[in-house]
């Protein structure tokens, strides 16, 4: 393994996590009744061991999914995206939300006001980097997300889930517009 690549990553990733509160500075743990919240770990439904996790995924995806990185900002494929379709876990293929609920939040990551279905995404209080925030997790397999913050659009659920574009995967809505 390249070791200046994994410095230079984790450096990234460090500078990026200090972002994610984005424009507001918010830095109040969100509490709502849209998804499962977890004091501790979970046995997910696909749960792999970590040596089978890094075979599977890609350094950036594992970095984000199983260590609880942060992509940076205005860089991730889905940031600027607003096709019609599912985004879904992208280690587990878990659909986690619909199109219809991105919204452009300045941030620089891909946000949703609302979760595909609450039992898509679980929470977990999060107090790294001197903050208190709500960490998302794909329900399926524990794969680290993003956070979930309450400056979301206040004619919708006010919830912003603020989600890493490595994270997710994207279905495209079929030509018949069943899903
Ligand atoms: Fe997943």
């Amino acid at each position: 393994m390249n070791l200046p690549f994994l410095k230079t990553f984790g450096l990234m990733l460090i500078i990026a996590s200090s972002l994610v509160a984005c424009k507001t500075n918010n830095t109040n743990a969100v509490s709502d009744t849209s998804t499962t919240k977890i004091d501790s770990m979970n046995t997910f439904e696909i749960a792999k061991t970590d040596e089978d996790w890094r075979k599977q995924l890609t350094p950036e995806q594992y970095a984000v999914l199983r260590q609880k990185g942060t992509e940076r900002p205005f860089t991730g494929k889905f940031e600027d995206h607003y096709e019609p379709g599912i985004y879904t876990c992208a280690a587990c293929g878990n659909e986690l939300f619909q199109s219809a609920t991105k919204f452009d939040a300045g941030c620089g990551w891909p946000s949703f006001y609302e979760a595909l279905d609450k039992t898509k995404i679980i929470e977990k209080l999060d107090k790294s980097h001197g903050m208190m925030r709500m960490e998302i997790m794909c329900a399926k397999c524990g794969g680290h997300l993003g956070h979930v913050f309450n400056d979301g659009p206040q004619d919708k659920t006010g919830l912003r889930y603020c989600v890493n574009s490595v994270s997710l995967d994207f279905k495209k809505k079929d030509s018949t517009g069943t899903k």
